[in-house]
């Protein structure tokens, strides 16, 4: 509107200029009408450039609005396993034997939650941005309550992954890994949404874990953050692993909530909602 208006202005004082042109030489009005001219062209040219952008900036935008969240999950979960269009940053993509994660996949938005760590020298302590908010929220209210949860493991590579792996196989055997250590690329921790969580009165990595009061804790409350049981009990069959009462999986409140009051997996979850 602005450009518009300026150009109205430069037919009213081309009058003044015509005015004292009397001093100058006919030659001289000749080339700085010229100028005019094409400065006029210009000024019409951007005007009509910026409208053109200015539609096209604001359709593609409003595009962008209603490819939310949820629409791409319905998406890449229509899209199955064999898909490479899986958007690996979404709070409920699916990793697990059958749906692996891209071995080239790091999430954007790394940040080492400030919450007490089992180990000062993890070299795994990294979470998404939204992640570690909660789980920082989550620790906080537990201490509130006398619970004393431990960060152990969260964001985890590709490589580091093959190398627990491979590890795990020279020691114990593929049938042994395969049970409790995920084949590089169906590792949820690639995600940066998992944290494997303990307690300061039970610190192993092992099925113990659930006769705590820190377990029970994280049961009747981890859904109010967004977590949830990634691996329960009795459920193997569904998630493809044994029961793991300390991996912590981030699926956001509306999801964790369903998740944790029908007592289903995640596997169950995505396609009830497919379902409907
Ligand atoms: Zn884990």
């Amino acid at each position: 509107m602005n450009d518009s208006l300026s150009i109205n202005n430069e037919g009213n004082s081309s009058n003044n200029i015509s005015n004292r042109g009397k001093r100058y030489s006919k030659r001289l009005v000749k080339k700085k009408r010229k100028v005019k001219k094409i400065f006029r062209y210009v000024v019409l040219s951007t005007v009509i450039l910026l409208i053109i952008q200015g539609i096209t900036f604001f359709s593609s935008s409003g595009k962008e609005n209603d490819d939310s969240e949820y629409n791409s999950v319905n998406a890449s979960s229509k899209l199955g396993e064999s898909s490479n269009l899986i958007d690996e940053s979404n709070i409920l993509i699916l990793v697990n034997r059958e749906n692996k994660i891209d071995e080239t996949y790091i999430p954007n938005d790394l940040v080492i939650p400030n919450v007490k760590f089992i180990s000062k020298n993890s070299p795994n302590k990294m979470l998404r941005k939204e992640t570690a908010l909660q789980l920082e929220n989550m620790f906080e209210d537990a201490k509130k309550e006398g619970i004393n949860l431990l960060a152990v493991s969260g964001y985890r590579s590709y490589e580091y992954q093959k190398e627990l792996y491979d590890k795990k196989v020279k020691r114990s055997g593929k049938e042994e890994a395969d049970k409790y250590v995920a084949v590089p690329g169906t590792s949820e921790h690639q995600t940066g949404f998992v944290m494997d969580v303990l307690s300061s009165e039970y610190n192993k990595l092992d099925e113990g874990f659930k006769y705590t009061d820190a377990y029970d804790w994280l049961c009747n409350n981890m859904d109010k953050y967004g977590f949830i049981i990634r691996y329960p009990e009795g459920k193997e069959d569904i998630t493809g692993y044994e029961y793991e009462p300390w991996h912590l999986r981030y699926v956001g409140k509306e999801a964790a909530k369903e998740i944790n009051d029908k007592d289903i997996t995640l596997e169950e979850y995505i396609e009830n909602n497919n379902v409907k």
